[in-house]
C-alpha cells in the first residue's frame, strides 16, 4: 500500500480554487481555457451561479463554469522581469508574462529562485559577450535583467563569501533541445572567466605564473567540452547537436576562488546508438567528423579519410545536412592536444573509430538453426580484413569470435569449457556487443584522461553544473527512457524537496505567516520506480535469478507493482500487441515496452569479447581492456544497468544535498527549433511539468529576501535613532552569525519597540544565505 500522502492538487487547481472564492463580477478582465492557446483574454459579461458569460477579444460570446476562467491583469505583464511580482499570479499570467517576453527578445525570467531559460533558436551572442560577463560579475547593487549569469555569480559569490554550504551546484534542467548544454556552457566560461579575472586583476600577489596556470587550466576545462561533443552527442529529430550522456562537471577553487582545476563525472552514454538507428537518428558526431574530408589535418589522417572514402558504412546513416552541421574536425583535433593527448594516441583513438564503422559492415549467414557463418562478400571481407587490421587481430580470431560461444560446464572446481556455435541473430549480437563495447570504453578512457589532466590535487570548494539529459517520453520507450526519466524524477525530488519542502520548513520555524501550500509529490513515482517493491527490483531479480523471461509474464508481474493502490504504474488502456505498462512521472505517462528490458539491464558482454580484446597486438586497445574486470569477486552479482545507474545518480544526489543548489529551468519554445515561434500548448506542458508554477507561489506567499539576522540589524538598525548607543560589529564578510562575542539583542530590542514586532522568537539556525528575489 501506497502510505505517501497524496498532495496531487494541479497548478491550475491551486490557483482556481483560491480564485473561485472570489466573487466574479460583470466587466470583470479575465482568462479563460482554451484548446488552442490554453488561455485567452475575456470579459465577463454576466454571473449566473458557477457558469459566466464571456466575450472574447473576438467578439464571440462563450458561456463556461467559473473554473474555467482565471483573472488577468490590466498592466502588460510582458515587462515583468520576476514572475513573483505578477499580480495575480497564476497559470494565465505566468504564459502570458513568458510569451510577451520571448516576443520582444526577453529570454531569461527570473521565478523565485530558478531562472526560466527560453531557447531563442537563433544568435543571440550579444547576450554573452565579455562586458555582459563583467556587469554580472562586477554589479552590487544594481538591478541587472534576469540571466543565467546571475545565477552563476550567485554560486561564485556564496563560494567566495563562504555563505550557507561551502560547495555549490547549477541544475540545469528541461526537455531535449530546450537548451541545457548550450547554457551549461556559457555557465562554465563564465565561472571559468570570472575565477580566473581573480588572479589577472591581482598582478602584483599572484604575479604571471599564478595568472599563466589559471588560463591553462581554464582551456583546458574549456576544451573537454568540445571533445565529449564530439564523441557523445548526435543528432536526433529533436535536436542536431542532443547530448546523449549525462554529465555533472564540478570545478574546483582554491580558498581565494581562484579556479584550480575540476572533475567530470558522466552517466549512461547510449552507446546503443552506435549499431541502431531510428528514422532521423544518427551516429554520434565524432565518425561524421571524420568522414569530411579536410585538407588542414596530419598526413595519418588524411590516409584514413583516403582509405575510408569510397566505403559506405552501415552503422553512418547520413545525409548531407547532417555532414554541414557537425563541428569540423580540426576544432576536435585542437581541442584533444590541447587537452594533452599527443599525435600518436590522437591517431590510435581514429584507428579504434575506423575499426568500429568496419566492424558494422561485417555480416552473416544462417548455416542452420543453430549456427552461421560469416557472409561471402566482399564488403564483408573488406571489413574483416581492415577491423582485425584497425583492432591489433587477426580476421580467424575476429571471425571465431562472433561465430562461437564459449559454455563452462562442470563443477567449480573442475570446470570445463567447451565451444558451441551461435545463430545468426546471435553472431550479429555478439557483432553490435563488440562495437558498444569499443566505444563506450573509448568514451570512458577520453573522460579518464581528461580528468587526470584537469583535476586538481588540492582545492577548497566546487561549484557542480549539471547538465542531464531531459525527460523523454518517444513512440517506444525502453531501458534507456526508464533511466533517463528515473533520473529526472530524482532532480525533480531534489527540486521539490529542497527547495519547496525546506522554505516551507523554514517559514514554520520563522514563525511567519502563511498558509501552507499544496504540491505535486513525485515520491509515488519513485517508489514505483526503485522502492522495495518496484520496476527496478522486479527486472534485477530476473537477471539474478538467470530467468528465461516470458514477456507477457513479466509485464504482468509489472504492473502487479502497484497493487492497484497507486496511480503510478498502470496497464494501457489498449492492450493489443507487445506488452507493456504505463509509469504516470511528474511530467506525463509514458508507456514502457517490456520486451528487451531485461536483456538490456543484463547488458551480458561476452568473457571471449573481452578475453580477445585484451591479447590485441594494438597497444592502445590492449591497455584500454587490461583492467577490464571480467569475472566479479567471488560471492558478488554482477551489478545490473540499472543496479550501476542507481548507484551513480546516488553518488550524484549525496553531492548535491552538500551544496547549496541554484536551478536553470530551460524551456523549449516550440517543436520545430524555429525561432520566432511559441507554442503555448508546448510551453505550458513544460512549465507545469517543472513545478516553476509552484516555486513561484511559494516565493510570493513569503518573503523574496531572506538577510542573515545580525547583518540586517547592522545595515538597517542606524534607522533607530537610539541605536548610536549600541556597538557595531566592524567585519562584515567571514564573520559567523553564531559568533556569539557580537551582542545583538540591545539593537534587536530597540528595533522591535519601533516597528511594534513581537518579542523576538527563540533563536533557530538560519540558513547563512541571502536569496535573491
Ligand atoms: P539540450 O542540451 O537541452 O538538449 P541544447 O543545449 O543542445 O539542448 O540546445 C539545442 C539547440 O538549441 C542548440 O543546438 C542551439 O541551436 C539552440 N540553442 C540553445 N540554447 C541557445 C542559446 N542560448 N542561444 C542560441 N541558441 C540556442
Ligand atoms: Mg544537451
Amino acid at each position: 500500500m501506497d502510505k505517501t500522502p497524496k498532495r496531487k492538487l494541479k497548478y491550475a487547481e491551486i490557483f482556481a480554487n483560491g480564485e473561485n472564492k472570489l466573487k466574479y463580477s460583470q466587466g470583470q478582465i479575465v482568462y479563460v481555457k482554451d484548446n488552442k492557446d490554453v488561455w485567452t483574454p475575456a470579459t465577463i459579461q454576466s454571473v449566473n451561479d458557477d457558469r459566466l458569460t464571456l466575450i472574447l477579444t473576438s467578439k464571440q460570446v462563450v458561456k463556461c463554469k467559473i473554473s474555467d476562467v482565471l483573472l488577468r491583469s490590466e498592466t502588460n505583464v510582458g515587462d515583468i522581469e520576476t514572475l513573483t511580482s505578477l499580480t495575480p499570479l497564476n497559470e494565465a499570467t505566468v504564459l502570458c508574462c513568458v510569451n510577451s517576453r520571448y516576443y520582444n527578445q526577453k529570454f531569461y525570467t527570473s521565478a523565485g529562485s530558478t531562472i526560466i531559460a527560453l531557447n531563442p533558436f537563433t544568435d543571440v551572442s550579444h547576450l554573452y559577450t565579455d562586458h555582459v560577463i563583467h556587469s554580472y560579475h562586477s554589479n552590487h547593487d544594481q538591478k541587472l535583467p534576469p540571466h543565467i549569469y546571475e545565477i552563476a555569480q550567485e554560486a561564485y559569490s556564496s563560494l567566495v563569501r563562504e555563505l550557507g554550504q561551502i560547495n555549490q551546484s547549477i541544475i540545469v534542467s528541461g526537455e531535449s533541445g530546450a537548451g541545457k548544454t548550450v547554457s551549461a556552457k556559457h555557465l562554465l566560461r563564465y565561472l571559468t572567466k570570472v575565477s580566473n579575472q581573480r588572479v589577472n586583476e591581482d598582478e602584483d600577489q599572484t604575479g604571471k605564473e599564478e595568472k599563466k596556470r589559471g588560463d591553462v587550466i581554464q582551456n583546458k576545462i574549456l576544451d573537454s567540452n568540445p571533445i565529449l561533443e564530439a564523441f557523445g552527442n548526435a543528432a536526433t529529430p529533436r535536436n542536431a547537436n542532443s547530448s546523449r550522456f549525462g554529465k555533472y562537471i564540478k570545478l574546483q577553487f582554491n580558498r581565494g576562488g581562484e579556479i584550480v582545476g575540476g572533475v567530470i563525472q558522466t552517466y549512461l552514454l547510449e552507446k546503443t546508438r552506435t549499431v541502431h538507428h531510428g528514422l532521423s537518428e544518427f551516429n554520434f558526431h565524432i565518425f561524421y567528423q571524420m568522414m569530411k574530408e579536410t585538407t588542414d589535418v596530419t598526413p595519418w589522417m588524411s590516409s584514413l579519410q583516403a582509405d575510408m572514402k569510397t566505403t559506405k558504412f552501415k552503422n553512418l546513416p547520413s545525409n548531407n545536412k547532417e555532414l554541414k552541421e557537425t563541428r569540423k574536425l580540426a576544432e576536435t583535433l585542437a581541442a584533444m592536444t590541447d587537452i594533452g593527448i599527443i599525435d600518436t594516441l590522437q591517431q590510435q583513438v581514429f584507428q579504434l573509430l575506423c575499426g568500429i564503422l568496419y566492424i558494422g559492415n561485417i555480416d552473416f549467414t544462417p548455416v542452420d538453426e543453430e549456427s552461421s557463418a560469416v557472409e561471402d562478400t566482399l564488403v564483408t571481407s573488406t571489413a574483416m580484413d581492415k577491423a582485425s587490421e584497425q583492432l591489433g587481430l587477426s580476421s580467424d580470431q575476429l571471425e571465431k569470435v562472433f561465430l562461437h560461444r564459449n559454455i563452462q560446464s562442470g563443477s567449480k572446481t573442475r570446470r570445463s569449457v567447451f565451444v558451441k556455435p551461435v545463430s545468426i541473430v546471435d553472431a550479429k549480437n555478439r557483432r553490435d556487443c563488440l562495437i558498444m563495447l569499443l566505444y563506450s570504453r573509448l568514451f570512458e578512457w577520453l573522460v579518464d584522461f581528461i580528468n587526470r589532466e584537469i583535476q586538481a590535487d588540492e582545492y577548497h570548494s566546487t561549484i557542480g553544473l549539471l547538465d542531464i539529459y531531459g525527460f523523454e517520453m518517444f513512440e517506444t520507450n525502453s531501458l534507456e527512457q526508464l533511466c533517463i526519466n528515473y533520473a529526472n524524477e530524482k532532480i525533480q525530488q531534489h527540486y521539490v524537496s529542497h527547495f519547496l519542502k525546506d522554505l516551507q520548513k523554514e517559514y514554520e520555524l520563522e514563525r511567519i505567516e502563511w498558509c501552507s501550500i499544496s504540491y505535486t509529490d513525485n515520491q509515488p513515482c519513485l517508489n514505483i520506480l526503485e522502492g522495495k517493491q518496484s520496476i527496478f527490483g522486479v527486472l534485477n531479480e530476473e537477471v539474478y535469478l538467470s530467468r528465461k523471461s516470458n514477456k507477457r509474464i513479466l509485464g504482468e508481474r509489472l504492473l502487479e507493482i502497484g497493487n492497484g493502490t497507486s496511480s503510478a504504474i498502470k496497464k494501457p488502456r489498449k492492450c493489443s500487441g507487445e506488452p507493456s505498462f504505463i509509469v504516470n512521472h511528474y511530467a506525463g505517462e509514458v508507456r514502457y515496452t517490456v520486451d528487451q528490458l531485461v536483456t538490456k539491464n543484463k547488458d551480458n558482454i561476452p568473457v571471449e569479447l573481452i578475453s580477445l580484446l585484451k591479447s590485441s597486438n594494438n597497444s592502445f586497445i590492449q591497455a584500454l581492456f587490461s583492467t577490464y574486470q571480467t569475472v566479479e569477486s567471488p560471492g558478488k552479482k554482477k551489478k545490473t544497468v540499472l543496479a550501476k545507474f542507481k548507484s551513480c545518480l546516488d553518488g550524484l544526489m549525496t553531492s548535491l544535498n552538500r551544496s547549496d543548489v541554484h536551478y536553470i529551468r530551460c524551456i523549449k519554445p516550440n517543436t520545430v527549433s524555429q525561432p520566432g515561434v511559441f507554442d503555448r500548448c508546448y510551453v505550458t506542458q513544460q512549465l507545469r511539468a517543472s513545478g516553476i508554477l509552484e516555486t513561484v507561489e511559494i516565493c510570493r506567499q513569503g518573503y523574496s529576501a531572506r538577510i542573515i539576522y545580525w547583518e540586517f540589524l547592522q545595515r538597517y538598525g542606524l534607522l533607530i535613532p537610539e541605536s548610536s548607543s549600541v556597538p557595531v560589529r566592524e567585519s562584515t564578510s567571514s564573520s559567523s552569525e553564531n559568533d556569539q562575542s557580537f551582542d545583538m539583542d540591545p539593537l534587536d530590542t530597540l528595533f522591535r519597540k519601533q516597528f511594534d514586532l513581537p518579542n523576538a522568537p527563540k533563536r533557530t539556525p538560519t540558513p547563512k544565505k541571502t536569496l535573491r528575489r
